[in-house]
């Protein structure tokens, strides 16, 4: 039975265009352009957004993205095979989707995208999280998307979306809600995907915020996270030693007592340290 879209179903197009799934690339395809339809409408109005896809693949979330209605689709792929069926969704959608042969991780989009850039892809696990960092730390904010949409290890979700106190507050946690909004907005059993992974999964959308959600350098606020969860079952007084030799009087400046652990440090409180430890507190 064709798609509502008029081209044929996925399981066809693999089989057509011979691209068994690869596990070096991460490949672990969704099938089901009801699934796909849910991911894209996760991500906002499309309508008057442009979209980067990573990894488009066989074509599943790229056609559920252009059926939904984005104005238009970029999607990176590294892997040539597919290159063939990313051609057909194309000409069923003339004008709406470019597709760019390469890593995600290399390409320079400059040039290609008119605002607002919206991003959103069924990622590559082993990519995944460098390029959310990257997405993340920009050398300005407010960045060049509003919105990101991305499929994790359900165990990547839980860190981003973490609070103080939990087991998963980590890094991650505080780049995330520093400048920006995630929430988890779908869980996936291994079951959807084809091969199914080893480990279920979940849908992230997170929205940018116009400014940082509370003033801090951004260099000092990467600095202070990384010795204090480089190390986070210590005292931060003695994981946090080596930034100031008065590391317990910024601490007591700020209102974290110095013998807390960073796990139980909330965001605020890491922003008022690092303006403490710059200067400006
Ligand atoms: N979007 C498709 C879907 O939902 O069925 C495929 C998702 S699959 C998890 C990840 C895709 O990313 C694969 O098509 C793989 O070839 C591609 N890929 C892996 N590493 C990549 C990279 N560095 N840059 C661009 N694409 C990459």
């Amino acid at each position: 039975m064709a798609a509502i879209d008029g081209l044929p179903p996925l399981r066809e197009v693999i089989a057509t265009h011979g691209l068994s799934a690869r596990k070096a690339l991460g490949q672990n395809f969704i099938l089901d352009l009801n699934l796909t339809a849910r991911i894209a409408r996760a991500a906002g109005d499309l309508a008057a957004a442009d979209v980067i896809e990573v990894g488009p693949g066989p074509g599943g979330l790229t056609r559920g993205l252009l059926a939904e209605g984005a104005r238009k689709v970029v999607a990176i792929e590294k892997d040539s095979r597919c290159l063939p069926a990313l051609a057909e969704i194309a000409a069923a959608y003339p004008g709406r989707l470019e597709v760019i042969e390469g890593d995600a991780l290399q390409v320079d989009l400059s040039g290609r995208l008119t605002p607002p850039v919206k991003v959103v892809a069924n990622l590559p696990y082993n990519v995944g999280t460098e390029l959310l960092v990257r997405w993340l730390t920009p050398p300005d904010w407010p960045p060049f998307w509003t919105s990101l949409t991305l499929m994790f290890q359900k165990e990547v979700a839980q860190r981003i979306v973490a609070r103080a106190g939990d087991d998963a507050y980590g890094r991650l946690a505080i780049l995330a809600q520093w400048r920006a909004e995630p929430r988890i907005v779908l869980d996936l059993p291994p079951q959807a995907f084809v091969p199914p992974p080893k480990v279920s999964s979940a849908v992230v959308h997170l929205e940018a915020l116009p400014a940082p959600r509370f003033p801090a350098n951004a260099r000092v606020l990467s600095t202070l996270t990384a010795a204090a969860f480089g190390q986070r079952r210590k005292m931060l007084r003695s994981s946090l030693k080596g930034l100031s030799p008065d590391i317990e009087a910024h601490l007591n400046a700020v209102g974290i007592p110095p013998t807390e652990r960073a796990e139980q440090v909330p965001l605020e409180a890491f922003c008022a340290l690092a303006r403490s430890l710059d200067g400006n507190s």
